[in-house]
């Protein structure tokens, strides 16, 4: 879409090209050109007196779209930019002669790429950052709403969740409230498995009750969507919008968002509390731009609160809240090492380390169920026909993996006895009564937090608070060291020596 800087009685506005015809007596001041010849984009002023579309409002409020993505007739856009409902920005800018993505605040030029486009008949910059959510190169302006933002509907009681907490959440929950409140950053290090969800509720409910916005971002779709139901049963009269890839609520409005931190990308400036569930986890742990989505989505006097089993330093450093201790009361199984030798040498020979082989045999018998975590897909791939032929019922899984749900869904039905899996399923995916294992735990993707997060799948369940957690490895590293001192330190301070 092409755009002419046009005059009409007096102010000037953004045209898109299409409309320029039903102009009546306008005094056009530049031809159709891309949006990014045009030095600065006219704002308009709110006319109060405008009868907006409310679907419009609720649509757009609090997001950044492209063109492309409004189901809406352009003159009905043009008609709210031209009564100051909707501005323009650019999408791609040049500072400093660097590309800059206004909606992934990505910066890092080997991101971008130039091609020539069909729109602005030109060479054109687009980012690759964030082209999941549709291309925005030089000629594609970001469209946002400027008009009033739409009004919650607050239908008391607000939390039907009428569980109890435990101590240690009692506090954490409590000081949450508080950090809502006051508008501190904060952190809650709960340990695997101490009910972080649980803590959350009366916050958000407290939030909700005043009329502020509430966001639980978390880095993957699974978590979105075990969260969902959740929320839905906890706060059965707030409007709830779920946000994911392929998720049916895009479009919607509401007063508490679940979204991935990818959909995110798309809001600027509307939310009171954010709060950031698996801070660590990849991919919102190595991508900078998910940070800056956060900032971006928050409003400027909001706040962020974040949560999670293995904080950074700079996240330590933030006003936190430690919960050492599970729901259950139980202590955290400790992992366990075993030297195994050459494993991959084995492997290749079609032969299990003589350790491992014991651990899964001895399983055979007792019918448990178990994890074993990998350090590639290919060494997924190797082990299954070996265990199958001792006996034991397995698949394994990984991110790109079309039949992980699938798989993975077997394996809750108990139908698998053995899931060999790579990282992906550190965290999220919980199995009552079970048995974890690392191979090859040395491996540099093992890391502490990654170690701890795994042990962390055992004994979450309150009938079934222990399990075994073993490393087998061909030379103990700092990671594992520090894995285990982590465990226990925070065993420690639940009171468990
Ligand atoms: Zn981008
Ligand atoms: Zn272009």
């Amino acid at each position: 879409m092409r755009f002419a800087v046009v005059t009409v009685a007096g102010k000037e506005y953004l045209t898109p090209e299409p409309l320029l015809k039903d102009l009546v007596d306008p005094t056009v001041i530049s031809p159709p050109i891309s949006i990014r010849q045009i030095p600065s984009l006219p704002e308009t002023p709110i006319n109060s007196q405008f009868a907006f579309s409310k679907e419009l409002q609720s649509f757009l409020a609090g997001r950044e779209l492209l063109l492309d993505e409004l189901p809406y007739p352009l003159h009905v856009l043009h008609d709210h930019y031209q009564n100051g409902y909707i501005q323009y920005e650019y999408g791609i800018q040049f500072r400093a002669g660097y590309p800059h993505c206004s909606r992934c605040a990505n910066q890092e030029a080997e991101y971008f790429f130039a091609f020539v486009c069909a729109r602005c008949r030109q060479m054109c910059t687009y980012c690759r950052k964030c082209i999941m959510l549709g291309r925005l190169s030089q000629c594609t302006p970001l469209i946002r709403w400027a008009g009033p933002l739409p009004p919650v509907k607050i239908v008391e009681p607000i939390l039907a969740w009428d569980g109890q907490l435990s101590a240690e959440q009692s506090v954490a929950s409590d000081q949450l409230v508080q950090a809502i409140e006051k508008k501190t950053p904060f952190l809650i290090w709960a340990v695997c498995g101490a009910g972080k969800t649980e803590m959350l509720f009366q916050g958000i409910a407290q939030a909700l009750a005043r009329g502020r916005r509430v966001l639980l971002a978390a880095p993957r779709t699974d978590v979105i969507t075990e969260l969902t139901p959740r929320f839905i049963a906890a706060f059965p009269t707030t409007a709830i919008v779920s946000l994911y890839g392929g998720s049916d609520d895009r479009g919607k409005n509401g007063q508490l968002f679940l979204s991935t931190t990818h959909q995110l990308l798309r809001y600027r400036d509307y939310f009171d509390v954010i709060i950031v569930d698996e801070v660590d986890a990849f991919p919102y742990s190595i991508d900078q731009s998910l940070h800056c989505a956060v900032q971006k989505a928050q409003k400027e006097d909001g706040v962020t609160v974040f949560l999670t089993a293995t904080p950074s330093k700079e996240l330590k450093k933030l006003h936190h809240q430690k919960v050492p201790k599970r729901y259950h009361g139980y202590p955290l199984p400790v992992p366990e090492f075993q030297w195994c030798g050459n494993w991959k040498k084995k492997l290749a020979k079609r032969r299990l380390p003589q350790p491992l082989q014991l651990w899964l045999t001895k399983r055979l018998t007792s019918k448990k169920q178990m994890f074993l975590f990998v350090p590639t897909i290919e060494v997924g791939q190797q082990l299954v026909p070996i265990v199958r032929d001792l006996g034991i019922s397995s698949e394994s899984v990984h991110a790109e993996d079309e039949k992980r749900h699938e798989k993975v869904a077997k394996f809750r039905r108990g139908e698998l006895q053995l899931l060999v899996t790579t990282t992906i399923l550190e965290r999220g995916v919980t199995v009552p009564n079970i048995d974890v294992a690392v191979l090859g735990a040395e491996e540099a993707i093992f890391t502490e937090s990654a170690l701890v997060q795994i042990a962390g799948r055992v004994g979450r369940h309150k009938d079934y608070p222990s399990g075994d957690i073993i490393f087998f490895h061909y030379g103990k590293t700092m990671a594992m060291v520090e894995a285990k001192r982590h465990i226990e330190s925070m065993n420690e301070e639940g009171g468990f020596s």
